[in-house]
């Protein structure tokens, strides 16, 4: 069993996630029970999944398999859009599936306004962490004026807000919305999901040849010095290894801004006003 050296971020209830955790959206059956299974060996310790995602069951038996106490661990799940009128009855579900006494973070997926049942859940999922089976409660895709709702209603500021977050889609309004308020920024698609071309840019390309890095590193790298939590997915070993090596080196000032002027505020993922999952 492996140690990261991965730092923790502190969020504004006390409580620290480590800065870097695995994705496991498209991980399903055996594979992803594999796959928890190898980060966990490789120093792995925050796992992000999603009731959606329909894997809990094989990410709870993975770790619980995996030999590490739970207080070494920081799982994440987030409620189901369909599931916003009823959040304790999906919390207990996810709960169940895991094989968790709690978990660490919950989050509501995403805001869906159409609907507009968000402040109603959130207001569950405070009830949720009061009642100690969750650590921390958050939110996902939510932007400022979610946000704002949220904060309206109940006055309950989220732990983190998990947005669509890479050199391509910026965010830099809502995440300067998030640092005033001590909302921990986590970025999904932290590596643009292998969609784009991103990895081969030449800002990227020529950062990772003067640090002796890969472009994922890079890109990886860009995100952490900024102080964001990344959750990069891979299925393969050698990949879940290099996205973890991120820690022992540091862009420097202008390969920064290199990367900052990349964005083209290009979202690759679901639009937080009209997706309803
Ligand atoms: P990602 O940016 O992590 O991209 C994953 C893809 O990048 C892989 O499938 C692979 O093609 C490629 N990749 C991974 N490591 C690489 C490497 N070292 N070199 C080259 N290519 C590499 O995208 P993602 O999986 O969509 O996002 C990460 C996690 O965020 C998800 O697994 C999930 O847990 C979470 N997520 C949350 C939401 C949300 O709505 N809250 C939405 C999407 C994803």
């Amino acid at each position: 069993m492996r140690e990261l050296q991965t730092p923790s971020i502190e969020l504004n209830n006390g409580n620290s996630i480590p800065q870097l955790g695995l994705g496991t959206w498209k991980l399903n059956g055996d594979d992803a029970k594999r796959v928890v299974g190898a980060a966990a060996e490789l120093g792995y310790r925050h796992f992000d999944t999603a009731a959606v995602y329909q894997n809990e069951r094989e990410v709870g038996l993975a770790l619980r398999e995996s030999g590490l106490l739970r207080d070494e661990l920081f799982v994440t799940t987030k409620l189901a859009n369909t599931d916003q009128e009823d959040a304790h009855k999906a919390f207990d579900a996810s709960l169940d599936r895991l094989g968790l006494d709690y978990v660490d973070l919950y989050l509501i997926h995403w805001p869906v306004p159409t609907r507009g049942h968000a402040v109603n859940a959130w207001r569950s999922l405070v009830e949720i962490v009061g009642s100690g089976r969750c650590r921390a409660i958050g939110v996902s895709n939510f932007e400022v004026e979610h946000l704002e709702e949220l904060l309206h209603h109940t006055g309950v500021v989220p732990a983190v807000n998990q947005i669509e977050l890479h050199p391509l889609h910026q965010r830099k309004q809502l995440r300067a919305f998030c640092a005033e308020r001590d909302i921990a920024v986590e970025a999904w698609g932290p590596l643009g999901q292998g969609k784009t071309d991103l990895l081969g840019r030449p800002e990227i390309l020529a950062a990772a040849s003067a640090h002796g890095k890969t472009p994922a590193q890079v890109v990886l790298r860009w995100h952490v010095q900024q102080g964001v939590i990344v959750i990069p997915k891979s299925s393969h070993r050698n990949r879940l290894e290099e996205n973890a090596e991120i820690f022992d080196f540091a862009l420097t000032e202008d390969e920064m801004a290199k990367i900052d002027a990349l964005d083209e505020q290009r979202r690759l993922g679901g639009d937080p006003y009209t997706f309803v999952g």
